[in-house]
């Protein structure tokens, strides 16, 4: 087994907590010397998802790049100053798994990638939708498809050019309705429905990569991390697991199950 170790710069969020885990009961230990330089083995603790890291019970760290590992054998934190830490992670990347990407269809965000990168609309197509829906003539209805249109096809190649394998969830064409839609869903409807078709015609030309498009049966309940299922609260835009407490973004979380289902596909 190829083992790898990777380098990540992050940006510290929760340090106290950091601070009492490792400094908690330690009488060898002083303060100084914790803030000075902390290292320490933390093995079996860490979940890598998307851009974020999660090591437990330290809370959760920025990363400026995602990583995909099949495992981890051991991490090291290390203060650079007040506000860095640098952890390295020791085990076996993904290779795959890192040039595979899940994409969740979404109505608060518009699409969310298990990579943990979010888009909504730029504020001058809600804007555009705003003037739509007081004067829907046919003018400002032709601008807007035509941005939602652009926008579509960017998000589109966006992802192509990132990925060798993007895997969506196969929902169909989407309802979109003709006249004067009343609810923001409509024009989320309209993107998708845009946006995969763009994607179906740009990964036919490339057989070295692949559109995947995966069962979407519960994939915002089930758990990314253990795989077993939670019942979801609507309420709460954060998914914690009631089997193994992991607790992250619920699109996130969504946009890992599609990833996973579709990495099942690729490993068929
Ligand atoms: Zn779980």
């Amino acid at each position: 087994m190829n083992k790898y170790s990777v380098s990540l710069k992050t940006t510290y969020q929760q340090s106290h907590q950091l601070y009492n885990y490792f400094y908690k009961g330690r009488k060898d230990q002083n303060k100084k010397r914790f803030e000075r330089n902390l290292i320490s083995d933390i093995t079996d603790s860490a979940f890598i998802y998307g851009s974020d890291i999660e090591i437990r019970p330290c809370g959760y760290y920025k990363l400026a790049q995602s990583y995909v590992f099949k495992s981890i054998q051991k991490i090291l934190l290390k203060k650079l100053n007040q506000s860095r830490y640098e952890i390295t992670v020791f085990g076996e990347l993904d290779k795959v798994a890192m040039n595979t990407v899940g994409v969740d269809f979404g109505i608060v965000n518009l699409i969310t990638l298990s990579d943990g990168t979010k888009y909504k609309f730029p504020t001058k197509t809600k804007q555009m939708i705003q003037h739509y829906r007081k004067e829907p003539d046919k003018g400002t209805k032709n601008t807007l498809i035509d941005m939602l249109d652009k926008e579509a096809e960017s998000l589109a190649y966006k992802t192509y050019f990132e990925y060798a394998y993007v895997c969506i969830e196969d929902l169909g064409k989407l309802d979109v309705l003709d006249e004067f839609p009343k609810a923001d869903y409509h024009f989320h409807h309209l993107f998708w429905n845009q946006y995969t078709d763009y994607l179906r015609h740009i990964f036919i030309k490339n057989p070295d990569k692949g559109l995947k498009y995966i069962d979407p049966f519960m994939t915002s309940q089930i758990c990314s991390h253990c795989g077993k299922r939670s019942m979801k609260e609507l309420k709460n835009r954060i998914f914690t697991c009631h089997h193994c407490k992991h607790s992250i973004d619920r699109d996130v979380n969504a946009a890992l199950n599609i990833r996973n289902r579709g990495l099942q596909q690729i490993a068929a």
